[in-house]
């Protein structure tokens, strides 16, 4: 017998393909490419498996992208998705990038009312609205955690918000946007005491909302809630941070909360219950695609014409509870290659697995600091470039180029003046950590809850004479 969150979805899917005027055994042929996928995929109903290629009129494969079935709506998801947080400035290039990849299968895109500066979600819907509705899925957030509990009136403004700028009428996939941070009192004055969550589940009910799930960062107690209360909630689907790093290593670097769980340990549950991963931090903002030349010279003994980031991308798609990777892609050559990756993906073998997990052990012993450059914290009002900084620390761990910890080695002194001069030629004066005046503002925002004010002393300590 069907539950009713099953019912719930299957009616929803009904409607859907009703509003687009087609009937679960349509033969679609000669519409855009990107338009047959997505079109293709809900006519085929509930089967699982494989996703056939796409066919252009010619019979020819258009696509060879890789697909995931979301359960209980049958929809087909690119396992590639796209990341829209940082998109060209000019809409001319975010059309290009968007025309480019739903040509090539890409049908899912991620957005959220914060992104850009709150320019992301009106950018997305421009690029998107040209194509037809039926061509892609869109996911968007619900941006409350900033600032203190907002009222549900203020809650409802930006979910009203997200509708005009998408230029939709429904929303394929929304998230409670970044749970987690400031543990169960924050989630509940954010989404329970206001009514707020209630809200969108009626939302879900009434078709407006087709997925609802959360994006998770943090207090696993929040995590672990949320799951706890599925016979309530039926998460359709949940975003984690996942990668070969944060696999077994999540909990290493240097948060401020003891409550950081390993991506196997949240992976591992979501599959249990069978909710379906969309994933977050692949390649941990950049982190496991500019590794050091060590660890590159293991991976292409291994796969000779691989990139780290190939190798990174492969793993996370490797795991069958992932609907869907997400890459925020800003250029041209990074859609073209991951596209490329993912069609079709080639999952990582064991040897390979176990090739990751050795570096993963060596990678976690190296001082770097976890951010993922998602720029939340900006801007900072002293003027502070937060994730230029530790971007460029980051790389310095990786490359063997920090001068401490040893001041007394023999070296030192050379490899501090090295250090500060590509420090300065990175980081303009007004944005160094020496600006930082420990105000404390970026603390809060942070996802990955680190002791931001801590790192900037830490950086410039690095800097020190003596
Ligand atoms: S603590 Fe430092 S980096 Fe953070 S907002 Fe304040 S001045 Fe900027
Ligand atoms: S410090 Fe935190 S919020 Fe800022 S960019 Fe890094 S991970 Fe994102």
């Amino acid at each position: 017998m069907k539950t009713n969150h099953e019912e719930r979805q299957e009616m929803n899917r009904r409607q859907f393909l009703e509003r687009l005027g087609i009937g679960s055994g349509v033969a679609l042929s000669l519409l855009t490419i990107g338009s047959v996928g997505a079109i293709a995929s809900r006519s085929r109903g509930k089967a699982s498996g494989a996703f056939s290629p796409l066919q252009d009129e010619t019979g020819k494969a258009a696509s060879q992208m890789t697909y995931r079935t979301q359960n209980g709506s049958g929809e087909k998801i690119s396992l590639l998705g796209f990341g829209m947080m940082r998109l060209p400035k000019e809409q001319e290039q975010v059309n290009e990038l968007v025309d480019y990849a739903l040509a090539h299968g890409i049908n899912y895109f991620d957005t959220a009312p914060i992104y850009g500066g709150g320019t992301n979600e009106e950018a997305t819907g421009k690029a998107l609205s040209r194509h037809p509705r039926s061509s892609y899925y869109v996911a968007t957030k619900m941006s409350n955690q900033n600032g203190s509990f907002w009222p549900i009136e203020k809650a409802k403004e930006m979910y009203e918000a997200s509708f005009r700028k998408l230029q939709v009428d429904y929303i394929d996939y929304y998230l409670l946007h970044s749970v987690g941070g400031g543990g169960l009192d924050n989630l509940k004055g954010r989404f329970i005491d206001n009514g707020l969550l209630d809200f969108l589940l009626a939302e879900r009910k009434a078709g407006r909302i087709r997925h609802l799930g959360f994006s998770y960062h943090g207090d696993v107690k929040v995590f672990d809630w949320l799951l706890d209360n599925n016979d309530k909630y039926h998460w359709d689907f949940v975003q984690i941070q996942m990668n070969y790093l944060d696999w077994q290593h999540a909990q290493r670097r240097g948060r401020r909360s003891r409550g950081d769980a390993n991506a196997e340990y949240l992976y591992g549950r979501l599959e249990k219950l069978g909710i379906q991963c969309v994933i977050m931090e692949p390649l941990r903002g950049g982190g496991l695609s500019n590794v050091s030349d060590d660890v590159r010279l293991q991976l292409s003994r291994a796969r000779k014409d691989d990139t780290p980031a190939r190798w990174g991308f492969r793993w996370v798609g490797s795991h069958p509870n992932v609907l869907t990777a997400l890459s925020g892609m800003n250029r041209m050559e990074h859609l073209k290659e991951n596209i490329e990756t993912f069609s079709p993906l080639e999952p990582c073998t064991d040897v390979e697995n176990a090739l990751l997990a050795r570096i993963a052990d060596k990678m976690a012993g190296l001082p770097t600091i976890g951010c993922t450059t998602c720029a939340y914290c900006m801007p900072c009002k002293y003027g502070v470039d937060i994730p230029g900084n530790f971007a460029f620390y980051n790389q310095a761990v990786t490359d063997g180029r920090l001068p401490l910890p040893d001041r007394s080695a023999p070296d030192f002194e050379e490899k501090r003046k090295a250090y500060l001069e590509a420090y300065r030629a990175a980081i303009p004066t007004a944005a160094r950590a020496t600006k930082c005046q420990d105000c404390g503002e970026c603390l809060k925002k942070c996802p990955q809850e680190l002791p931001i004010p801590t790192h900037m002393s830490r950086l410039v300590e690095m800097t020190r004479k003596s």
